[in-house]
């Protein structure tokens, strides 16, 4: 343990604020296990101080900032960002283990995101509508006001962006609980918001424990919308909070994504992609496509392929940007640990498995990549999410059977699928029962620009894209009638 760590505070109109009771929390170093920060740990009188300087940026100069002038500020965050990102990929990449390249791609996509929701900040607008002689009537699109934003460890500064980004571009002041494992990046990208000209209080960021500082946050009957990206347990806690003070939540949850691939398919490009959607950010993806389906007379083939690419796969420390980074804490490790021992004693058969470097620091929290083949519906290793890098493969023999199996757990989130038989890829496009579905491709390239969400257990509403502008505010009805 380093004797002195970096200190981080809370981001509270536009200044540092250290915790109302003064406790913090370590920051590991999740590549060597080490602790090297500190962060406030934040409670409910920090949420609440965080809520009161958001409503009064709302209620004041915030609140009269034109669209026009909110997307130049976000223009212009954008620009500070990209001027940061080597510096923000490494705070984020110590912070969550991610490998230094995934952390500065990362970077690169907050930027995007801001660039994003800038320009569309002054083409969010009502309408007018038809009705009886004698009425207008017009629609008017108005901020919620205060939104409050949960935020996960997997992808800090991206999630921060295409929620955050939006609700600013919308006219929300926003108040930002980051994950206990993943807040350095964001408190920087905060003060650069501060450093570009946002008025104080726009923006807000309470760090600490979920059950504290975010459950205060759910909770506070200052807030007007509540976004979550998490587990789905954390979902249904944040939502029944919310459902407390009459608070419209945005739920991103959970996945156990499929990706069908057919025998007509060109494998050639599918086999690298499927490696990625499971090995990127060590399987801690909500999006992760951790399940293959494929057509039997290619399963053979297409596995043998697979596991060769799975053996040359290694993990090590972040700095050394290999295909994996570590898992990001000691709980998701275990929980990893557990679903392999689980699948070891259901006798379900390892393929495959990459290389953990000898480099790799003995408490870091690594996992090499898993392979496992014919993996049965019933089992939780096909039902349930593992956040870690291990990819479930499983024959089908024709596409109602691979429908149905694909079809056939609590999640929606995405799904891929991989066919050149044009009638087939709209039929599955239609079917499968998901918020996304990629035809010969999968996760476009993270798609900064494409509505994102789940249905059932993977949660409800959209954000990214120009959709989440409409989750960020409501709609009021003016009939005005003139004769
Ligand atoms: P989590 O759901 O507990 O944490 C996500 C965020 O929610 C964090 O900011 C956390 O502090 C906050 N939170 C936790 N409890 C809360 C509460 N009661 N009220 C308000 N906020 C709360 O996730 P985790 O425990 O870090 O990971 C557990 C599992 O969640 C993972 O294994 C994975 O399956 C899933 N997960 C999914 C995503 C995703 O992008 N869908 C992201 C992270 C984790």
């Amino acid at each position: 343990m380093l004797h002195n760590p970096m200190r981080f505070v809370h981001f509270i109109g536009n200044e540092s604020v250290p915790s109302r009771s003064g406790e913090s929390l370590p920051v590991i170093d999740p590549s060597s296990g080490t602790v090297f920060a500190q962060i406030a740990r934040g409670g409910a009188d920090d949420v609440d101080q965080a809520v009161a300087a958001a409503r009064s940026a709302y209620a004041g100069l915030w609140g009269r900032v034109s669209a026009v002038d909110r997307g130049r500020l976000l223009r212009r965050w954008a620009d500070a960002v990209e001027a940061h990102v080597d510096e923000l990929a490494q705070l984020e990449s110590q912070d969550t283990g991610k490998p230094l390249k995934q952390a500065r791609a990362d970077a690169v996509a907050l930027a995007r995101y801001f660039e994003f929701y800038a320009g569309a900040a002054d083409k969010l607008h009502g309408t007018t509508i038809p009705y009886q002689d004698g009425y207008t009537v017009l629609t008017i699109r108005e901020p919620h006001g205060v939104t409050g934003h949960i935020v996960p460890w997997n992808y800090p500064m991206q999630i921060f962006g295409r929620s955050v980004g939006a609700a600013l571009a919308a006219g929300n002041a926003c108040v930002v609980k980051p994950a206990e494992d993943a807040c350095l990046s964001l408190l920087r990208v905060a003060s650069l918001a501060a450093a570009v000209g946002f008025p104080a209080g726009a923006l807000n960021i309470v760090t600490g424990l979920g059950p504290e500082a975010g459950q205060a946050l759910a909770e506070h009957p200052g807030i007007d919308h509540i976004s979550v990206t998490g587990s789905t347990e954390t979902g249904k806690r944040v939502a029944i909070a919310a459902a407390g003070h009459h608070c419209p939540v945005t739920l991103e949850l959970g996945g156990k994504s499929p990706q069908l691939v057919f025998a007509d398919a060109d494998l050639e490009a599918a086999l690298p992609v499927l490696v990625n959607a499971i090995v990127q950010n060590c399987g801690q993806t909500c999006s992760a496509g951790s399940r293959v389906l494929v057509e039997r007379s290619v399963y053979e083939p297409l596995l043998e392929r697979l596991a060769a690419r799975f053996s040359a796969l290694r993990a090590g420390p972040a700095s050394m940007d290999l295909d994996l980074g570590p898992l990001v804490n000691r709980k998701q490790q275990q929980r990893v640990w557990d679903f392999l021992s689980d699948a070891q004693a259901g006798g379900i058969e390892m393929m495959a498995q990459g290389e953990i470097v000898d480099d790799a620091p003995g408490d870091g929290f690594y996992q090499a990549p898993v392979l496992l083949r014919d993996v049965p519906s019933a089992h939780r290793l096909w039902q349930e999410e593992v956040f870690g890098p291990v990819l479930a493969l499983q024959p089908f023999d024709d596409e109602d059977e691979a429908l149905a199996s694909a079809n056939g757990t609590q999640y929606g989130l995405v799904a891929g699928v991989w066919t050149r038989d044009g009638g087939r890829q709209m039929r599955l496009a239609r079917r499968l029962h998901c918020g996304q579905v990629f035809i010969n491709n999968y996760g476009a390239g993270g798609g900064v620009e494409l509505p994102f969400g789940g249905v059932k257990a993977s949660g409800h509403g959209r954000e990214k894209g120009f959709e989440a502008l409409y989750a960020f505010t409501t709609l009021k009805t003016v009939a005005i009638r003139h004769g």
